[in-house]
């Protein structure tokens, strides 16, 4: 079963001289029910624009989005709101996201007020159920976000992306603001309350070590696309394209012994000006004179190992 169907996803933006800034291309994937997939790569690599594009909070340029059995791309914004009840996101920066002038209960029971949902008293309930679920005291109703530590901010936007009973969340580099005592806390309650709930999550991060805690499959973005996507742990132990091979040499993994640690050279090209073939290939320690024209697809690789339940663009694997 499929909650989420994602075909040729694409963003561009106008950039300087004229140019075409592609922050995300041609993005496909799908999540089934109460799956989690992590979404990884460099900043400036698409993830967050294209997290924002699944709920159209930035408008995609091109491309399907199938949800719940309804194309997206194809609603007003009058049909697009009742929709919304079962797509929630949740920001980087906890406090930026919370209106310092409400209180705690009037945040996390605004989506209830906007959707007219319940009464005044049932709305108030909610609001109560919803504190304890994340694990904050009933009368932080009552309180301002400035009252609340990083952690306990973030505990508050949870609640109120949950306050609509959602299938879906967009978790956008939820923990990276928070100090890695506190990131740890709130991946285990936002891998607590997956659980619980059965909620699909797109979980966006630079960081693959935060990833791997929450993910049934990872997709790893390059400059706007997936370079390689499929189960975590098969992702985590054996992974097919240099960039994937990289990120993880850079994290200690369980089980797995060290092999001493892939440095990549230069940052990241300029979306506005992308290489020609793989977009890798200025970085590539592996790059071979293919790489600098044709880009390669994503596929199953035929050759080497062919049962790998990964996909990978790059041209060491022949696709089957
Ligand atoms: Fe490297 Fe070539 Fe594979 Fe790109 S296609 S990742 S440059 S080997």
């Amino acid at each position: 079963m499929t909650l989420l169907d994602v075909r040729n996803l694409s963003k561009t933006y106008p950039g300087a001289g004229g140019s075409t800034v592609k922050a995300v291309s041609d993005v496909s994937f799908s999540i089934g029910p109460g799956e989690v997939l992590g979404v990884v790569g460099e900043s400036g690599c698409g993830k967050s624009t294209l997290g924002r594009s699944l709920l159209r909070l930035i408008e995609p340029s091109a491309g399907e989005i199938h949800f719940d059995g309804r194309d997206l791309m194809e609603l007003d914004r009058g049909q697009l709101k009742p929709v919304r009840k079962d797509l929630q996101i949740i920001f980087q920066d906890p406090f930026g996201a919370l209106n310092p002038r409400h209180t705690v209960g009037g945040i996390i029971g605004e989506p209830l007020k906007v959707h007219r949902v319940g009464t005044r008293a049932e709305r108030a309930a909610r609001v109560a159920e919803l504190l304890d679920l994340v694990g904050l005291p009933a009368d932080a109703a009552k309180r301002y976000p400035h009252e609340f530590s990083g952690g306990q901010r973030q505990r508050i936007a949870i609640a109120r992306a949950l306050a609509l009973n959602p299938k879906l969340l967009v978790a956008d580099e939820a923990v990276s603001a928070l100090d890695v005592s506190i990131q740890s806390q709130i991946i285990n309650l936002i891998a607590d309350l997956q659980k619980r709930l059965s909620l699909s999550i797109v979980f966006i991060s630079h960081d693959l070590s935060v990833i791997r805690h929450v993910s049934d499959r990872i997709a790893v973005m390059y400059l706007g696309r997936i370079v390689e996507i499929g189960p975590s742990e098969e992702l985590m132990t054996n992974p097919k394209h240099p960039y994937t091979q990289a990120l993880l040499s850079a994290i200690p993994r369980p089980n797995v012994p060290r092999t001493g640690r892939i440095v990549l050279k230069g940052e990241l090209p300029d979306p506005a000006n992308p290489p020609a073939g793989c977009a890798f290939h200025t970085r590539c320690p592996h790059v071979m004179d293919v790489c600098h024209s044709d880009r390669p697809k994503l596929a199953r690789p035929q050759e080497g190992e062919p049962d790998s339940p990964l996909e990978v663009a790059c041209h060491l694997y022949k696709a089957a």
